[in-house]
């Protein structure tokens, strides 16, 4: 009988959700449902496991395991399918998963797809829903064919809930080889930041594209100063040097919820606005009438944000 697994690694956090979903993909594919746990176990794997129905808890257990590493886990699994073959391999789409899951999928001859947001079974075949384009849009996938996959789902969309008959769940300890493997990519030091940071800050002044150089940005901060707040940026003048990365605002960048929230020269695409369209109050400030920031705004300026940035700041020093 074909396994649907699923597998995660570090906390348990959203693997209840996971494996409620796993458990209707098993229930379509009539298949078996399995959790695989990478690393250290947290201490509620097998009361999470009964609740789920999940018979058996294969735990990977290994002195390279004790914090994630995207060669060693890649090795750790597909040595483990190895021995315990699936159909359907659900991964936690995290930061970590995204060098876990399409390396394994390669290095297994599976297919795999990432950004899911849910898996059902219709008609035998699996149909995926998954964002795209930067969370610009969803597509569904239907992998038909009687291959493997590896599919990385976004946890927070998902609701965990107990199975009908709860199992007593047993952890089965499983043996991997990974004498040849070493991680290629060793963490140095971890960049820190200290300070106010732009997610908790209440008033933010974010600048874009159409400051036209890296000097303007000045603009942009004494805005922000004079009102007391932080000044953010967009992901373009970030990568250009403009501003530094703990200001992006959006998608790739942080997600802000302040009262007050001026964009001046920032054209309002939608990764950036993820992570701002939560402001209280909007304000646009962009020359072209047309640009989509309006459509978010409830203030719009139409105009040169080198002009009407300094004339903000005068009229709020007073
Ligand atoms: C996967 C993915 C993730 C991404 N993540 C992010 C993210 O986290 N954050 C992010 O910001 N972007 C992100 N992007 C990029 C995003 O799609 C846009 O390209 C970006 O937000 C555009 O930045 P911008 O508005 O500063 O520049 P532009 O799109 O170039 O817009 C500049 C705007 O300034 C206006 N303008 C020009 N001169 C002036 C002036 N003198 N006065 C007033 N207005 C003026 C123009 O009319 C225009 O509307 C991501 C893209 C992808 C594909």
């Amino acid at each position: 009988m074909s396994r649907v697994v699923v597998c995660t690694w570090g906390t348990s956090g959203g693997a209840e959700e996971l494996l409620t979903l796993a458990r209707g993909v098993a229930a379509g594919l009539e298949a078996t449902l399995g959790w695989v746990v990478l690393g250290p176990a947290p201490h509620d794997v097998t009361a999470i496991a009964s609740r789920q129905d999940v018979p058996v808890v294969d735990h990977i257990e290994h002195e390279k395991l004790q914090s994630f590493g995207g060669d060693v886990a890649v090795a750790a699994l597909a040595d483990y399918v190895r021995q315990h073959d699936f159909r359907v391999l659900l991964v936690p789409q995290t930061f970590d998963a995204r060098l876990l899951a399409p390396r394994l999928a390669a290095r297994i001859d599976a297919g795999v797809v990432m950004n899911g947001l849910g898996v059902v079974v219709e008609g035998g075949a699996l149909a995926v829903t998954a964002s795209a384009y930067g969370g610009d849009t969803r597509v569904v996938y239907t992998l038909a064919g009687e291959g493997r996959f590896v599919i990385g789902v976004a946890t927070s969309a998902l609701a965990a809930e107990p199975a009908p008959n709860p199992a007593t769940a047993v952890t089965r300890h499983c043996a991997v080889d990974l004498a040849a493997v070493e991680e290629r990519v060793q963490v140095v030091t971890r960049s820190e930041q200290t300070g106010p940071r732009i997610e908790e800050a209440d008033v933010l002044v974010a600048g874009g594209r159409g400051l036209g150089e890296k000097a303007n940005y000045r603009l942009v901060e004494e805005l922000a100063e004079a009102l007391g707040g932080m000044a953010a940026a967009s992901r373009p003048i970030v990568d250009e040097g403009w501003a530094e990365p703990a200001r992006q605002v959006g998608l790739t960048g942080k997600i802000t919820r302040p009262t007050l929230y001026i964009a001046a020269g920032i054209s309002g695409a939608s990764q950036h606005m993820v992570g701002c369209a939560a402001a209280k109050t909007l304000v646009a400030i962009n020359r072209d009438p047309e640009a989509a920031i309006f459509r978010y705004a409830r203030y719009g300026i139409v105009g040169d944000c080198l002009e009407i940035l300094p004339a903000l700041t005068r009229a709020v020093k007073g």
